[in-house]
């Protein structure tokens, strides 16, 4: 039997609510799968399939040295392990020794959140003590600076919608902060479009996820400083090597990173003209009223929001589209005001058929 959703049992799934990872987070390209079938079908040295695609990564983002590792929390983890180790081989094998004092991370506390896992958890599992400066609805350059000690190992910065956003330093500031005290600054840019504005603000390590806006398989990549980068190859050795990424998605994540940075993320224009056969569409639909919204925090996204009225709620609304299969995901932060949005980045007309159907015997 090839491979189905019938084969396990599952479900069908139309993701129209962003980029999760709960559904998978996101679909790959042709051209990545490719790549992909490429590192599955061959053998490699594979050592140098990590330098070599990490070398590529880095001229194409204009950066020191690049790592493709196997998520973003596990660059988090190796990250703060290398820089706690500094090179040593030592330090490799016994990641959590005593004989090494030096291994608090300043963090501002409004950073310190859950994204899915707690941010600290990360830090701890690569050998990092947390120190949170700053209150939780504010930060300021000289609240990190009061909590350097001559134990303090990095700074680190959640760059997140998951974060306070309110009177926080910004990664400008953080950066002269790390200068000024000779400390490295890393960035955690998980799921952030621009993979070249971190570094260029001064950090000296920034993190990306691989399946969020890159829409990547299944990884992560960590650029910045060579000497850096260099010290986080080496965790493969110690702690890494519970993180270790397959030669398959090494190869399919660095022709996601060419693809994203040549074609950018699907355009707002790109999106509008998408979604107005299906406004048109779910504006047929008894009890619908449907119309084009952008992003609440003001990003190039456009979403499909309807208003349910008559005798069924929001919620149910929810709860019925995705009871079979296909089960539809969608946006439900509105729910409570009868809202309920359609996020089509990962939604083809097809499937924008499907959900209409679905939706229209819904709400007979
Ligand atoms: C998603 C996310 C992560 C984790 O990314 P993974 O690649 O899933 O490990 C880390 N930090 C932030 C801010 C995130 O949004």
């Amino acid at each position: 039997m090839t491979i189905s959703y019938e084969k396990f049992n599952l479900k069908e799934v139309i993701n129209a609510s962003g980029r999760m990872t709960i559904l998978g987070v996101s679909k790959v390209s042709e051209n990545v799968l490719a790549a992909q079938k490429f590192g599955g079908e061959h053998f490699f040295e594979m050592s140098e399939l990590s330098i070599q695609t990490g070398a590529y990564l880095a001229k194409l983002l204009n950066v020191e040295d690049a790592q493709v590792v196997s998520s973003a929390s596990a660059g988090i983890a190796q990250s703060v392990a290398a820089l706690i180790g500094e090179g040593s081989v030592y330090h490799a094998y016994h990641p959590y020794t005593d004989k090494i004092t030096k291994r608090e991370i300043i963090l501002p506390k409004g950073h310190n959140v859950d994204y899915g896992t707690p941010v600290e958890v990360m830090v701890e599992q690569g050998g990092g003590q947390v120190v949170e400066a700053g209150y939780a609805n504010m930060c300021s350059p000289e609240h990190i600076e009061m909590m350097i000690t001559n134990q303090t190992a990095a700074i680190l910065y959640i760059k997140s919608h998951h974060t306070v956003q309110k009177s926080m330093l910004s990664v400008e500031e953080a950066a002269a902060v790390a200068k000024k005290y000779n400390l490295p600054l890393v960035v955690d840019a998980a799921a952030e479009e621009d993979l070249f504005k971190y570094i260029e603000a001064g950090a000296d390590l920034v993190i990306y996820s691989g399946a969020k806006a890159i829409e990547g398989p299944s990884a992560g990549l960590v650029i910045g400083k060579k000497t850096y980068i260099e010290w986080i190859r080496l965790q493969g050795k110690g702690i890494g090597r519970a993180m270790k990424i397959g030669k398959d998605n090494i190869l399919g994540f660095t022709q996601a990173v060419e693809d994203y940075v040549k074609n950018g993320s699907e355009s707002g224009d790109s999106m509008n003209e998408r979604l107005a056969p299906f406004i048109a569409d779910l504006n047929q639909i008894k009890n619908i009223e449907a119309k084009v919204v952008q992003d609440g925090a003001g990003r190039e996204i456009y979403r499909a929001s309807i208003k349910v009225n008559g005798l069924k709620s929001a919620k149910e609304v929810i709860k019925e589209l995705k009871a079979e299969s296909p089960a539809i995901y969608t946006r439900e932060y509105q729910a409570n005001n009868g809202i309920i949005e359609f996020d089509i980045r990962s939604v083809n007309e097809a499937e924008m058929n499907k959900i209409v159907a679905r939706l229209t015997a819904i709400m007979k």
